[in-house]
């Protein structure tokens, strides 16, 4: 029987389970207006440090390659970056109680900006092992998550855009043209948009629940400018879907969106907040969901980007499911098997979200027009 495995590296931080997200539910908390402190913010790092513990305690990770991050550079983050953005975190990740990473909702403590490069710094530590063949492909645990931070300010949790400084580093290191970025987690990808919209030797695809943050951006009409035009594709998905729905928009508009791009390197944000115990959005894939999005995209890899793929983590906030949901991708991937089960399926298999329904279908068939306008760059 042929050998399905590969050599898919890891990386998780220890001081990832230190970011500190302040004592608030979502929201500061506010005797005002009546939001009460509370010991577990959405975003606590818990989650993800829990889903590293299954990682690890299932034996999982013995089956991996171990990587290991450091801080990115100034320069790195500059590629994406303005100055002014990186000084001023730099600067109040010095101060007693840190900082805020732009938009008043995403606080970090002292010290929070080292964790925030040691998070982009493993982002390209990843990529680099990939595109150096040392291993071939990779799973980075990240945290902060990067993808809601654009070009001069951070938001939504995000500090550094860690899947955009990857993709930077990777296009001027090794001189790739074209490189895809698919996000799935459930928020749109408002950071890379950002970033590189006026490019097109960066595909930027995020597919994510309509409106559901940031709620003025991510629509189908939203597509790039100048030498850009068309290499932005957002799928905003109507919200209720599950497998069915992801597994559709991934077959007939996301794997042919990368036919046509032909893209050298696959960065994958994933985030599992499209999960259906999450408490930050209204989709319900489950695990198995999300591993067939994984191999869709590790088969795509496969044909066309010699193999070359890399998945950063994004979001996720339920501190249940996420470990099993990222276990059943981390598992695709390598082609090895943790022998566990999802363990929620008993509660959840059966809620529906296996069959893609009228309008779901409708949400996802109006953007194959769009398809038509994606090129590889390098034969225009
Ligand atoms: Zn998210």
């Amino acid at each position: 029987m042929a050998d399905t495995t590969k050599r898919t590296g890891y990386l998780w931080h220890t001081l990832y389970g230190w970011v500190d997200t302040g004592g608030a539910p979502v929201m500061p908390s506010s005797v005002t207006a009546g939001i009460q402190p509370i010991s577990h913010h959405v975003a606590h790092p818990d989650t993800k440090r829990r889903m590293h513990e299954l990682i690890s305690a299932s034996g999982l990770i013995d089956k991996l390659v171990q990587l290991d991050a450091n801080k990115a550079t100034r320069e790195d983050v500059l590629r994406v970056h303005d100055a002014a953005h990186y000084d001023r975190i730099v600067a109040d990740g010095a101060l007693p109680k840190g900082g805020d990473a732009g938009d008043g909702v995403s606080p970090y403590g002292q010290g929070g900006h080292e964790i925030a490069l040691l998070a982009a710094g493993g982002a390209i530590r990843a990529t680099d092992g990939v595109m150096r063949g040392e291993v071939d492909n990779a799973y980075a645990l990240l945290n902060p998550s990067g993808h809601h931070a654009e070009r001069s300010t951070g938001r939504g949790f995000c500090i550094f855009n860690n899947a955009a400084v990857a993709a930077a580093y990777a296009a001027e290191t090794f001189g790739l043209q074209r490189i895809a970025i698919v996000d799935w987690d459930v928020h749109h990808g408002n950071g890379a948009q950002d970033i590189f919209w006026e490019s097109s030797s960066v595909l930027n695809i995020s597919v994510h629940q309509n409106r559901a943050f940031p709620s003025d951006s991510g629509f189908a009409d939203e597509r790039g400018a100048g030498a850009g035009a068309g290499y932005t594709l957002n799928l905003p998905l109507p919200p209720g879907g599950g497998n069915a729905l992801y597994e559709y928009a991934f077959e007939t508009v996301v794997v042919p969106a990368l036919e046509a791009y032909e893209p050298e390197l696959i960065i994958v944000p994933c985030g599992y907040d499209a999960s259906i115990m999450d408490p930050l959005a209204r989709m319900m894939v489950r695990a198995d969901g999300f591993r067939r999005m994984a191999r869709l995209m590790v088969d795509a890899a496969d044909r066309l980007s010699n193999g070359r793929i890399v998945f950063l983590q994004e979001g996720g906030y339920s501190p249940y499911y996420m470990p099993f949901c990222g276990l059943e991708v981390i598992e695709e991937i390598s082609g090895h098997s943790a022998g566990l089960a999802d363990a929620y399926a008993p509660l959840v298999a059966g809620m529906g979200g296996d069959e893609l329904l009228d309008h779901e279908r409708a949400a996802v068939d109006a953007l194959q027009g769009h398809l038509a306008d994606i090129k590889a760059p390098a034969a225009n």
